[in-house]
């Protein structure tokens, strides 16, 4: 028999494809096997043996009456969990698969995050075109596009990384291409599941779309068919979960990458939008957050992720951020009614599967009702009178709203925890139900009257009437008054100072209240269900009201930043320009005493566009090289122009006295790569790749910051990379571009190269002391004060020493003299036309000798050594190992 059961099991498990299987027993959903021991590993569940026919197997349990925190536990640790049912039908008891749950399809998430699930699709298996769609079931959204072009594959996984899903479709093609999913591993922490590869089949795609979409289908613009494909197979793929997830999805929005600021994978992190790199300090998104609802918290996190490119939509944002900064005492006012507002997104989806419990439908009431108190403030404020502020809840449905609230007014106003303890809904939303109430509360009076009764008609003295779980309810009759009972008393319970008694009378009433108690509490459930029915109908209202109050929220959020930071409208435009006065880093700017720097980016005369004598149009400026000793705040300052384009790209004020922002249509970051030293790639191999990628995708409306290029090679092969791209960036792609550098002899090209100057971040010396003023001054920095650091960070006097020593000589005629002291003999010399060392004559006047390879390969290391990142003691080794090489 329990073998039977096994193997009963593992066939539906075999079935289900899941990775675990809750199966019912009776009152437990039942795991077998290792399914078991996984499942106790993971919940910390007693795991238990059984032996039965031969067999021994192990076995574990979780309540049927309590599985979704179970199920959601294993679901948010990755594994995707099947759910067979027990039936019992005319004796026989048999058992289907009736859900799967899965972390892109789980409902109950605690998790204020967005949870989606997404599809991506390889177009003919040429890699020149994806098509992807992303659905987040608890909340409705679903989006769907295509890229194609050079890099695909790079604007897909952009796609895939700014959407951070919880779980991946696959489509055919993509399973093999190892470049892709490679990459994704790396980034995404998703779960990777194969769904049926008909469901990808465009035909079958498409006629899923139209099930779940209608006719919308074809107006949203969906014309990529592996865009149809990724969309079709992500509606497949929640129907087939049968989880009831699949009516929340309403609305199918396909949208152009190009609508928004391209930001790669690598420029979303260094740029720290929504988490940092190091996992200490905070992001943009925690500086800027002052949401006061999680749906709130979730459109912010996807505003500053997907930046725009359209003028209008912008200006929009702008002049609701702009009327709510000018007004606090209202600003305020919205911002604690929004803090009392519940997810309705997730409400209109529980709804509409069925999991919502009366406390999410009273706080959908309580949050609907927000609408016309948030409305009358809105309208109270003449601050606030012309502004889009205005209309966001002006265009909602207000009959529609005032709809549901009326049907919501049913719901009893502290409900019990249970749907079928009654209590749950008011009276005079069911006449049948109030009929049950009425006459349960009669007959629960019958008992309650009765002591007095018996008492009366018994002449008894201590006589109560109480009811248990296990007795019922019974006449309770004090030890000295028991004699009296009458003699239709039957005795039940002895205690030890009094009698338990019941009679046919007591008990027929007692079968009279259970029946009704029963009979009230599936009117009450039946009634319950109709009303969140009538929610689940009005599903898609509910999810526009709860993206409204997002949006609202936002709009607060930002401007309460923008007041309490003093930050300032940025003035958009198409032209080329990045000019800011006083302008700070977002983040760092809320830490420290910050130093604000002015910025201008003009290119004018943009790439291939006629130049005046010499290349040069008078104020064409677009490309920066940013010198500046080691932390002066070259890395601040060039993430703070890339913070500040963005914030204006997403609509918020900037931290600026004034601003004016050419729009964009990607922001391109490279800088210290950390962590891919940790995954094991060569530091050097990821910067080229990243270089790579940028001088292929950016325009010249692009933004581009380059934070040190070459540093992780050879010096020549560094200064000679970091010249060619300068150049290629100058000349052929026109971006704005800021580029820090420590090769100076890059400078020069500032003289050389059309629209290309220096900036420097200003230090002061005195009595050799440094001193950084943040400041970003014109010009290059004639020096970069790395001796000065290393000196700081306790390097020995005599290696300072001597480096001071080689530095001067270096800057004085660029040679160095290898021998050091006096009367040297050999020199080499950084040829700025070949982008060279060359050895060269000695100075007493000697022929000219090549450098022999041991002293060549000592001063490339010597060079290559960065001060700031030896320690003292293996410097000093340093030091003597190159001059022992040196006398050999
Ligand atoms: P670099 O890139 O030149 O090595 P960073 O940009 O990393 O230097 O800046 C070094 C430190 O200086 C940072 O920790 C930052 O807090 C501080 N800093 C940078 N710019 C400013 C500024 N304008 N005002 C105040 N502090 C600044």
């Amino acid at each position: 028999m329990a073998s039977g059961i096994v193997g009963e099991y593992l066939a539906l498990k075999e079935d289900s494809e899941a990775d675990l299987l809750a199966m019912q027993m009776g009152d437990f959903y039942e795991f077998f096997g290792e399914d078991a021991v996984t499942v106790g590993e993971e919940l910390d569940l007693k795991v238990s043996e059984r032996s039965a026919g031969g067999e021994t197997y192990e076995m574990a349990g979780v309540p049927v009456d309590d599985v979704t925190p179970y199920l959601t536990a294993l679901v948010e640790r990755g594994y995707r969990v099947a759910v067979a049912d027990q039936r019992d039908e005319d004796g026989d008891t048999t058992r289907e698969l009736t859900r799967l749950v899965t972390p892109g399809t789980l409902l109950e998430t605690d998790d204020e995050d967005a949870q989606y699930l997404a599809a991506v699709v390889e177009s003919g298996g040429r890699g020149d075109e994806y098509g992807l769609a992303f659905c987040d079931v608890t909340t409705g959204a679903f989006r769907t596009t295509a890229v194609s072009g050079t890099d695909a594959v790079g604007r897909a996984l952009t796609e895939l990384y700014r959407f951070a899903p919880v779980e991946i479709l696959p489509g055919p093609e993509v399973r093999t291409d190892d470049d892709l999913l490679g990459r994704l591993r790396e980034r995404v922490d998703a779960r990777l599941t194969l769904h049926d590869t008909e469901a990808f089949a465009p035909g079958r795609a498409r006629h899923a779309l139209r099930e779940q979409f209608g006719d919308a289908v074809d107006t949203v613009g969906l014309e990529s068919d592996a865009a149809v494909a990724a969309a079709g197979a992500v509606v497949d793929y929640v129907a087939e979960t049968g989880v009831g997830a699949l009516a929340s999805i309403t609305r199918l929005q396909a949208y152009a990458p190009d609508d928004h600021v391209a930001l790669d994978a690598t420029t979303q992190r260094n740029l720290e939008l929504t988490e940092t790199m190091t996992g200490q300090g905070r992001s943009l998104f925690e500086t800027v957050d002052h949401t006061g609802t999680s749906a709130g918290g979730r459109l912010l996190r996807e505003w500053l992720t997907r930046p725009l490119r359209q003028r209008g939509e912008l200006r929009r944002r702008q002049s609701a951020v702009a009327a709510l900064a000018d007004d606090a005492l209202v600003r305020e006012g919205l911002r604690e009614l929004l803090a009392d507002a519940y997810d309705l997104e997730r409400v209109a989806s529980r709804a509409v599967s069925g999991s919502a419990d009366a406390d999410a439908l009273l706080r959908a009431r309580e949050t609907l009702a927000l609408v016309p108190e948030l409305a009358e403030r809105i309208d109270g404020s003449p601050r606030l009178a012309d502004s889009p502020v205005t209309d966001l809840l002006a265009d909602l449905d207000s009959e529609g709203i005032a709809a549901i609230r009326e049907e919501l007014a049913a719901l009893a106003d502290d409900p019990p925890k249970t749907l079928h303890e009654g209590g749950l809904i008011e009276r005079g939303y069911d006449d049948e139900l109030d009929d049950l109430v009425e006459r349960h509360e009669a007959a629960v009076e019958w008992f309650e009257t009765l002591a007095e009764r018996e008492k009366r008609e018994h002449g008894l003295s201590h006589v109560t009437v109480d009811r248990n779980k296990t007795d019922g309810y019974y006449v309770q009759v004090g030890k000295s008054a028991a004699d009296g009972v009458p003699d239709h008393y039957e005795n039940v319970k002895t205690l030890k100072s009094s009698e338990r008694y019941v009679f046919d009378e007591l008990r027929e009433k007692e079968r009279e209240v259970l029946r009704l108690e029963e009979e009230r509490g599936d009117r009450e459930y039946e009634a319950f269900r109709r009303l969140r029915e009538s929610v689940a109908d009005r599903a898609e209202l509910l999810q526009r009201v709860g993206r409204t109050l997002a949006e609202l929220d936002v709009f607060c959020s930002l401007a309460t930043h923008a007041a309490k930071q003093g930050w300032t409208r940025p003035e958009l435009t198409d032209e080329r320009v990045l000019d800011v006065t006083a302008g700070r880093h977002p983040v760092v700017e809320t830490d420290v005493e910050f130093v604000p720097n002015d910025l201008l980016l003009d290119g004018a005369a943009a790439a291939g566009q006629e130049r005046g004598a010499g290349g040069h149009a008078a104020d064409d400026r677009r490309f920066l090289l940013v010198t500046g000793p080691n932390m002066s705040g070259k890395s601040t300052y060039m993430r703070q122009a890339a913070l500040i384009t963005l914030l204006a790209q997403v609509g918020s004020f900037v931290p600026a006295d004034d601003a004016t922002v050419g729009l964009v249509d990607a922001i391109y970051t490279r800088v210290g790569a950390l962590d891919e030293l940790a995954q094991g790639r060569s530091t050097f191999m990821v910067e080229m790749q990243e270089l790579s990628n940028i001088l292929h995708s950016a325009t010249e409306d692009s933004l581009v910051v380059l934070d040190e290029v070459g540093r992780g090679t050879a010096t020549y092969d560094g200064i000679s990379i970091a010249w060619a791209a300068t150049e290629y960036v100058a000349n052929s792609v026109g971006a704005r571009t800021l580029f820090a550098t420590h090769y100076h002899e890059l400078t020069q090209l500032a003289d050389e190269l059309p629209g290309v100057a220096n900036v420097h971040v200003a230090a002061e010396e005195r009595d050799g002391e440094v001193t950084f003023l943040r400041t970003v001054e014109e010009g290059p920095t004639d020096r970069s004060y790395g001796v000065h650091v290393a000196d700081l960070a306790g390097v020995p006097d005599p290696v300072v020493d001597r480096a001071r020593d080689v530095l001067d000589r270096l800057r004085e005629d660029k040679a160095l003299d290898v021998r050091g002291g006096s009367g040297g003999t050999k020199q080499a010399v950084f040829d700025l036309g070949s982008g060279q060392f060359r050895g060269t004559a000695s100075s007493d006047g000697g022929e000219k000798e090549p450098l022999d390879p041991a002293t060549e390969s000592v001063l490339e290391e010597l060079h290559d050594t960065d001060v700031n990142e030896v320690p003292p003691v293996e410097l000093l080794s340093r030091v003597q190992e190159w001059q022992r090489r040196l006398d050999e």
